[in-house]
């Protein structure tokens, strides 16, 4: 599957916040929008205007880049999300918030959801028991999502768990750290999402 490859502090100067893409470098002061606080190239300096349209497209590209995804899997959770009952806008962070990739890195077993995401592609994750290596499956209330016993001693999960004492695991997951396994106990209301999103604003955007 096609996805950005291109350096991933560029983004976060981009949208002038930090999107924490890089696991223990965004907490240090190597941190890129710390250190270069405008955004990228020749023109990083000098300062846009705001239009609305311009507000509403850094929500959507924000929102693209916390989650590490492209346009066209992007536009199509907002298409699920829109024939879903209830508030399009909270539908859509809630679809991003259950897939897998998103998880694992939410339960602490990954840095970062670009690196949740090969933890899953190569098979170390289990939902219910069952390997799944796609990053985009949807979880469910109930599901179980544990670490594969052959993949407990893996580095990358080790210094995850290490680094993952800065991270709060969100109301809607329940960890076992001593099984590295995560119980989802329901799908996140807004409130229990803290993406720095105005999810309002993409739905405006796409609705026009
Ligand atoms: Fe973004 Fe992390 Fe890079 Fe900081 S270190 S700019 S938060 S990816």
């Amino acid at each position: 599957m096609a996805r950005y490859t291109g350096a991933d502090c560029r983004l976060c100067r981009r949208e002038g916040i930090k999107l924490f893409l890089k696991g223990d470098r965004c907490y240090s002061d190597k941190c890129g929008v710390e250190r270069r606080p405008y955004p990228p190239g020749m023109a990083g300096k000098r300062r846009p205007r705001d239009s609305e349209y311009r507000v509403q497209l850094r929500e959507k590209q924000k929102t693209k880049r916390i989650y590490g995804l492209l346009e066209k899997q992007f536009h199509s959770y907002y298409e699920i999300a829109n024939r879903q009952s209830g508030i399009t806008g909270e539908n859509l962070l809630r679809l991003l918030e259950s897939r897998l990739d998103n998880v694992v890195y939410r339960l602490g077993f990954a840095k970062s959801r670009d690196e949740a995401r090969q933890v899953v592609r190569h098979g170390h994750i289990s939902v219910n028991g069952r390997r799944v290596d796609i990053p985009s499956y949807r979880v469910r209330p109930g599901d179980l999502v544990a670490v594969m016993p052959k993949a407990a001693d893996l580095l990358v999960i080790k210094t995850a768990l290490i680094s993952s004492e800065k991270i709060e695991v969100p109301g809607w997951l329940e960890v076992d750290i001593e099984k590295l396994s995560g119980k989802v106990l329901s799908l996140p209301e807004r409130g229990q999402i803290d993406a720095p999103v105005r999810e309002q604003l993409i739905v405006e955007l796409y609705s026009k």
